[in-house]
């Protein structure tokens, strides 16, 4: 039996960030309707997938789904669990932010089943987080890591954030060196990407703010690379480090691409190269699990040519690409059908092959997406 993930997106925040492009409402009117919807559009899809493979990992994302009461989550968990064969170890992940937990609530998080917190701490800095809008400051996000310690979660990662505007590199050097030092097993590195329809994305089209450079932005995350495995985190994919033997295995699992089913609004699924998302309107979600049992907006089917470029993306960005199973999968021999690139790429060191498989060194992270466009069909 083949493993497969299942996302459940809780969509409540007390504010919106302005740099923030998930589907968030900032009403918690709709909390108890929504989760009589997931859990009977998780029924739905039970009946389908039930026996078709063994439940690996269960994300609650967001939106701040620390925002809900333990037992709201408890009921989608028991279910979850009851429905579909697991391991006894399962994977159970829940997004937070500082100032929705506390010690007695992470202590029933965790008696509820969920074995790992994710934290969106972003950064220390008080100016940082100002700018991005966040409605915590640098010692609420320390508390609530020492919190999450005390309560007994042994598996906690920070969401940190670089490349923000007005961050110098010494300022994000201070945000990792304090990160290291905290009980923390895993770190997400992310550097700020404006998206389309967002106020700070606004602000920067009419000029109002600057991102820090290119060669900025590099140097941060070059420092990142160097620093952290220093520090016994590893770098297992472009954007996140863990300690040995504490990678997310959910996220793993998206980059393998093994299957994922996704409940709640905005959410998104792969099943045997179908894809497909819900609607992304609370509303619409509710009225549509209650009409159809499902709230499917649009699927597609993914064609070879589709799903290798996705194999080469998933594959450089995490931990490499088998160049056997790749050619056994597509008939195309990578380093032949690229030749005089992979020459290139060999000789200044972006990639490394070892035992069949490719994968990009840190030199090769900085130019993922070049490389990726390069290789893609
Ligand atoms: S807390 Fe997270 S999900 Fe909520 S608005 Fe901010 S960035 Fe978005």
């Amino acid at each position: 039996m083949n493993p497969f993930s299942i996302y459940v997106h809780i969509p409540f925040c007390n504010l919106k960030c302005n740099y923030c492009d998930f589907y968030v409402v900032i009403k918690h009117d709709k909390k108890n309707p929504l989760l009589y919807s997931l859990l009977r559009e998780i029924d739905y899809f039970s009946e389908i997938y039930q026996d078709k493979g063994y439940l690996q990992t269960i994300y609650f994302g967001g939106g701040t789904p620390s925002i809900v009461e333990p037992s709201y989550l408890a009921q989608i968990i028991n279910k979850l669990t009851k429905i579909f064969k697991h391991p006894e170890d399962i994977e159970i992940t829940i997004e937070s932010n500082p100032n929705t937990i506390d010690e007695a609530k992470l202590k029933e998080f965790l008696a509820i089943g969920i074995n790992r917190l994710s934290i969106g701490v972003q950064s220390f800095n008080d100016d940082d987080l100002k700018y991005l809008t966040r409605d915590h400051d640098r010692n609420t996000a320390l508390q609530s890591i020492e919190a999450a310690a005390r309560a007994g979660f042994e598996n906690i990662n920070i969401d940190l954030m670089f490349s923000i505007p007005g961050q110098t590199l010494d300022d994000w050097k201070e945000n990792l060196r304090i990160a290291v030092q905290l009980p923390i097993k895993h770190i997400s590195a992310y550097s700020l990407t404006l998206e389309p329809g967002t106020s700070l994305y606004y602000q920067s089209k009419r000029g109002l703010i600057y991102l820090p450079s290119i060669e900025q932005d590099a140097d941060m995350y070059e420092f990142t690379m160097d620093f952290l495995p220093e520090n016994g985190f590893v770098q297992y994919e472009v954007s996140n480090f863990s300690k040995p033997g504490y990678e997310s295995i959910h996220n793993l699992n998206y980059w393998y691409r093994i299957n994922y089913l996704g409940f709640g609004p905005s959410s998104h699924s792969l099943w045997d190269n179908r894809r497909w998302h819900n609607y992304r309107n609370i509303s619409k979600y509710i009225d549509t699990v209650n009409q159809n049992r499902n709230a499917i907006k649009d699927e597609e089917f993914l064609n070879p040519t589709e799903i290798y470029n996705e194999r080469i993306y998933l594959g450089l960005r995490s931990r490499g690409i088998n160049l056997k199973q790749l050619e056994e999968e597509f008939n195309i021999n990578l380093l032949k059908h690229e030749e005089r690139f992979f020459n290139e790429l060999l000789k200044n060191g972006f990639c490394i092959i070892e035992n069949d498989m490719l994968r990009l060194t840190k030199k090769g992270y900085l130019l993922v997406d070049e490389i990726c466009e390069q290789l893609m069909l």
